[in-house]
């Protein structure tokens, strides 16, 4: 796996413990719409996906007439599930069709890679779905912290909230009323089509600022992958990484704040239990 060197620190915000600042000429107090990524930002529900989808890859690899020992077929699936992750999951499985014909095999329908992962990863989730829905669990247990008072916080603040998943749209919507979020978007909630070409985190964002005529930083997104950090950075967005550490549910995950200080995030936040802190600040109240 390519090693990335370590980010250096940024500056940490006044009056907080965890929130670091990269980019210092950030313009504040313009904010109306928010951009969420649900899994692994919101909704704790599918930690450990990669452990379905890179093992599964591998193997499908392993098989390839060409293929290379096990360990470097895994740096290789590593690297690219990591590169794609909040695009929606069939980029994944296109680039592993890729990786197969490129192997010398010949790749099944791409569409069937996701259905294979989709099944593997529900046999995982599917009890704290249900645990959920049936009162075992609390939503607390599996939402990132803080993330509930932050959406309540923004929308008291007049600000519109989306969520926007590379995961498929129903999956999104039910999860999301398990976790009794969904009525905090009131943006709406969108997530991948079987159609994909239909549906990218890129589309929604310039639907909003086609229909409210936005400037940049009047878009604020919060995300724990690549993809909705550089899309919200090309448009003029403030992109705020959520470096979560999905298994302690405390402090960042050195990792993916690495990934998203390289992706171009403005700050790092570990999850949003400071999120009183951080609005004061991004609406310029002080
Ligand atoms: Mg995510």
């Amino acid at each position: 796996m390519t090693a990335l060197p370590q980010q250096p620190p940024g500056r940490l915000l006044a009056g907080a413990e965890q929130i670091e600042i990269h980019t210092e000429s950030l313009v504040r107090g313009r904010v109306r719409f928010a951009l969420f990524d649900f899994d692994g930002t919101v909704s704790l529900i599918r930690t450990g996906w990669q452990d379905v989808m890179i093992p599964m890859m591998v193997d499908i690899l392993a098989a390839t007439p060409k293929a290379e020992d096990r360990e470097t077929l895994d740096g290789v699936v590593r690297d690219y599930v990591d590169t794609l992750t909040g695009k929606q999951t069939i980029y994944q499985m296109l680039r592993l069709a890729d990786e197969v014909r490129r192997r010398g095999g010949t790749p099944r329908d791409p569409l069937d890679y996701k259905h294979q992962y989709l099944d593997l990863l529900w046999d995982k989730v599917r009890h704290r779905v249900a645990g959920l829905k049936d009162g075992r669990i609390a939503p607390d247990e599996l939402l990132v912290p803080g993330c509930v008072a932050l959406l309540e916080n923004l929308r008291a603040r007049g600000i519109t909230c989306y969520l926007a998943s590379g995961t498929d749209e129903p999956y999104v919507i039910d999860e999301a009323r398990a976790l009794r979020v969904d009525e905090c978007f009131d943006g709406g909630i969108y997530g991948a089509l079987d159609d994909y070409r239909k549906f990218s985190k890129q589309m929604i964002i310039d639907r909003i600022f086609a229909e409210h005529g936005l400037g940049g930083p009047e878009l604020v997104a919060f995300g724990d992958g690549y993809v909705e950090i550089e899309n919200t950075v090309a448009v003029g967005g403030i992109a705020i990484g959520a470096a979560t550490d999905e298994v302690t549910r405390c402090g960042v995950n050195a990792w993916k704040r690495n990934r998203l200080i390289l992706a171009g995030a403005h700050m790092i936040v570990p999850d949003f239990r400071e999120q009183t802190r951080l609005l004061s600040w991004l609406c310029a109240e002080e």
